[in-house]
């Protein structure tokens, strides 16, 4: 099923900068980069962070680019002084610094806009180039990025801010591996752990040469990838379709749409309208909905009722209740949405109430309790979870069963709950 490792092209990530060094900064570029590389057929070997330092760059591009097919550093490519990327590269490579005539009248307006002479002159340092490197020219932001033969195969410098540095990567992956998707087959699935997700895949995959699989996780979400190794799209379709069937339901897209992306395009599918009641997701599952554009035709709102005395005054829960069977309990999360769909109309209102920790918790109902209550059409859903991992997890897990929930009730909302 896979090729071995050492039949792929191998690559190595730098991301530049001390403030990642000194964990100012996350360095999400690395693995953005890195994702993309395996999609593009690299095999990612090393992946590191390193200061603003024109010697230690320098030295380790040479290193990496001496036994790496491909080597890609983010970052350092702006007009300040401590942007020294491009000096490294020269120096690692033993080439000069060029100035790039078209780069050159692309950053005359930027020049105007300063009045030192010092910081005009910087701003044109991003005019340069390796001698020989191909430009990656931005549409958007001033550094561009470079392409060069370098050792065993190639160098490319990309600039850091993420959104300069994702359509030159793209840019450069088109060059270096032509043809290839950009986005691979991706089978996305929820309410499933990992390592059944990866037996179900690699079930199917047994009858399925030159497919490659890499699993990705995050909380609640499992992502399945599938890279082609030689199957080609036609191989890669039927693998999908194959263990989609075999996943059922938990698999919500095949076409690496998001959970909230589908839960919208189902409910507009159906003409259906959604409001959520929300208490430990603190509106989580609103900005999932509400970060997908155009999502007002099916997202009507919602309401974060944290503490008792709202989820009584703007839900309407019965303060009886909540002393009986505490904020976190089946009673109180019904209550939750039915009053949600009273007050908003919406054809599908869910509520989600739970306890995040690290305090709250009781013997009955540990860190990790999370009711889920929905209301679609005529029926009632109400399930109970208890989730691992700390706060932040906890709500991840809220959030994405939540979502889950509002898509099967679309899907389904008529037919009682599993
Ligand atoms: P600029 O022209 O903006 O200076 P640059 O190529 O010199 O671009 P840096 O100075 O290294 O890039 O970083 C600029 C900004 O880009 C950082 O403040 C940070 O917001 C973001 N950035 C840089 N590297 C990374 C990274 N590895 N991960 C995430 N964000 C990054
Ligand atoms: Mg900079």
């Amino acid at each position: 099923m896979n090729k071995p490792d050492s039949r792929r092209p191998v690559a190595a990530i730098i991301a530049v900068g001390t403030e990642l060094t000194e964990g100012i900064r996350d360095d999400t570029n690395g693995a953005e980069v890195a994702r993309l590389l395996v999609f593009a057929g690299f095999v990612p070997k090393r992946h590191e962070a390193l200061p603003d330092d024109r010697a230690i760059l320098a030295a380790r591009i040479a290193e990496l680019t001496a036994s790496h097919d491909l080597v890609i550093v983010t970052g350092g490519l702006g007009p300040t002084h401590d942007d020294l990327t491009r000096e490294a590269a020269a120096d690692a490579l033993g080439l000069s610094l060029v100035r790039d005539p078209r780069l050159e009248a692309r950053l005359r307006p930027v020049r105007s806009r300063h009045r030192l002479e010092q910081a005009r002159e910087q701003v044109m340092r991003q005019a340069d180039v390796l001698q020989g490197a191909t430009v990656l020219t931005p549409s958007s932001g001033t550094a561009p990025g470079q392409l060069i033969s370098a050792g065993i195969g190639h160098l490319v410098l990309l600039p850091g801010p993420p959104h300069e540095m994702r359509p030159l990567l793209a840019e450069a992956l088109e060059t270096l591996a032509p043809g290839r998707r950009d986005t691979p087959w991706i089978l996305g699935c929820v309410g499933i752990s990992e390592s059944d997700a990866q037996v179900i895949a690699e079930r199917t995959l047994d009858q399925h040469a030159d497919i490659r699989l890499a699993m990705l996780a995050r909380p609640a979400l499992v992502d399945i990838v599938l890279i082609d190794e030689g199957a080609g799209e036609s191989g890669l379709d039927v693998a999908t379709r194959e263990i989609a069937d075999a996943l059922g339901q938990r698999c919500y897209a095949t076409d690496g749409a998001t959970l909230a992306e589908v839960v919208l395009r189902e409910a507009r599918r159906r003409n259906l309208t959604v409001a959520v009641a929300e208490s430990c997701t603190g509106g989580m599952v609103a900005e999932e909905l509400t970060s997908v554009s155009g999502s007002s035709d099916v997202f009507l709102g919602g309401v974060v009722a944290y503490s008792n005395r709202l989820k009584e005054r703007l839900l309407g829960v019965d303060g009886e209740v909540l002393d009986s069977f505490g904020a976190v309990s089946q009673e109180v999360a019904q209550m939750m949405a039915e009053g949600l769909q009273t007050s908003t109309g919406a054809d599908v209102a869910i509520s989600v109430t739970g306890i995040a920790g690290p305090g709250g918790a009781t013997p009955a109902k540990p860190i990790g309790t999370v009711w889920f209550a929905a209301i679609a059409s005529e029926t009632r859903r109400a399930i109970r979870h208890e989730f691992p991992g700390d706060r932040a997890g906890v709500r991840a897990r809220a959030t994405a069963t939540a979502l889950d929930l509002l898509r099967e009730s679309v899907l389904s909302p008529r037919e009682s709950f599993r």
